[in-house]
């Protein structure tokens, strides 16, 4: 946030400022795509080498589809959804995750450690089992039972940290100082795996024939808007795009430190008091490491964009929409895009005729009920099969049964 260079041998914040470091971007001419698979593609523009691309199970290189139902609904001719979720764990953490165990890797370092609020635990641990490292994984009290078994299931050692995400963040900060392992939390405190999600950037202008009006963005600290603007920021650089997308930035209204801040005009982002929500991937109150904040707020100035709030009812009405409606499976943090994009349409800050891309970061399917009582009726055969069907209006009145 200074401007000034950072020694990048172990990765923290700015010794001057206190602000997050992030390496610098990739210099015009932009080195050509590889052809290898998904993020990989774009290899030469990321801080990885094709050597580690064995680390790679797909991730990047996610579909761009028309949002045929919503599209209405938000009173927005051309929206689009990016299908971030269908990354190998089901979230685009894989795109930093992938670079940052690619680094651990290439530095040999004993182990990885993150703080997450689920879906950064995941990838973390998918992809250190992969590279046969350990992962620890320090995660908020509160966080989805389903996100910590899955980080469960891939080996990872799970520890549960007292109180908010800022305090697990807290604690795997000073467990990677002081036992030197590679930190994955997915704030801005690892440049080089923050660098990673510039891929989702290069891939919109390699899948859209123009430069999008908006990208909305789900936003914790916000490292995905930095990889975003800062790709465009570089194709502009080199000739390659034509125009800088504005970034729609969507927080829970219950632990909105960054939208706050923009609501009231200030340059500087204060820490959430109390997190009030339980849109569990946004939910983070930047105790600690409110400059994350200010940095992504700067971002989103700079695009000429906006910050929106999202509540947990409308939050959870547009993850039904989205799988009723459209088919994708979405969790909430996610959705809340659509509450923000048809929010802002309403006000007139998004015009009617404007392109729109909601980046669709993670998968529902982690956070979904489970249990006997959400399977549905049992019936015996084809007969009670029937007597059930009646009792569902949307067959009783469209067909015969
Ligand atoms: C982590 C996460 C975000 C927010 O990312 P930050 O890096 O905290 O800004 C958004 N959506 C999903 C699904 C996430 O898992
Ligand atoms: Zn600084």
């Amino acid at each position: 946030m200074c401007g000034r260079g950072q020694d990048m041998a172990f990765p923290d914040y700015c010794a001057h400022c206190g602000g997050p470091v992030v390496l610098p971007p990739t210099a015009a001419p932009l080195p050509r795509p590889t052809g290898l698979p998904g993020m990989w593609n774009h290899a030469g523009r990321l801080p990885v080498t094709p050597d580690t691309a064995w680390l790679s199970m797909g991730e990047g290189g996610t579909p761009v589809v028309p949002a045929a139902a919503a599209a209405g609904w938000c009173a927005v001719e051309h929206l689009m959804f990016k299908l971030d979720h269908l990354n190998p764990s089901g979230s685009f953490k894989d795109r930093a995750t992938a670079v940052g165990v690619a680094q651990a890797v290439w530095q040999r370092a004993q182990a990885v450690v993150c703080a997450s609020s689920g879906n950064a635990a995941g990838s973390t641990a998918a992809y250190a089992a992969r590279a046969g490292l350990p992962a620890i994984v320090l995660m908020p009290e509160a966080v989805p039972p389903g996100k910590a078994a899955i980080a469960r299931a891939h080996g990872a050692i799970v520890l549960r940290v007292r109180g908010d995400y800022s305090n697990a963040f807290r604690a795997a900060r000073e467990l990677a100082a002081r036992f030197g392992w590679i930190n994955l939390t997915t704030t801005y405190v690892n440049p080089v795996a923050v660098a990673g999600l510039k891929s989702a950037g290069y891939e919109l202008a390699d899948q859209l024939a123009q430069t999008p009006d908006w990208i909305v963005v789900p936003v914790g600290a916000g490292p995905l808007v930095h990889g975003i603007v800062t790709a465009y920021r570089e194709m502009r650089n080199a000739g390659e795009a034509a125009a800088l997308p504005r970034i729609l930035g969507v927080q829970a209204e219950g632990c909105a430190p960054i939208a706050d801040a923009f609501d009231r005009g200030a340059a500087e982002v204060a820490p959430w008091q109390e997190v009030r929500t339980r849109i569990s991937a946004i939910s983070d109150p930047l105790r600690g490491y409110p400059s994350d904040g200010s940095y992504t707020l700067r971002l989103v100035r700079e695009t000429g964009g906006a910050m929106a709030t999202v509540g947990d009812a409308e939050a959870g009405e547009a993850v039904d929409r989205l799988a009723h409606r459209e088919g994708l499976l979405i969790e909430s943090g996610a959705a809340a895009d659509l509450v923000a994009v048809r929010a802002l349409r309403a006000r007139g800050t998004i015009g009617a005729d404007e392109t729109v891309v909601c980046m669709l970061t993670g998968h529902g399917a982690k956070t979904l009920a489970t249990g006997a009582e959400v399977g549905g009726p049992v019936v015996a055969d084809a007969d009670e099969a029937v007597d059930r069907l009646r009792a569902h209006t949307a067959i009783a009145e469209g067909m015969t049964v």
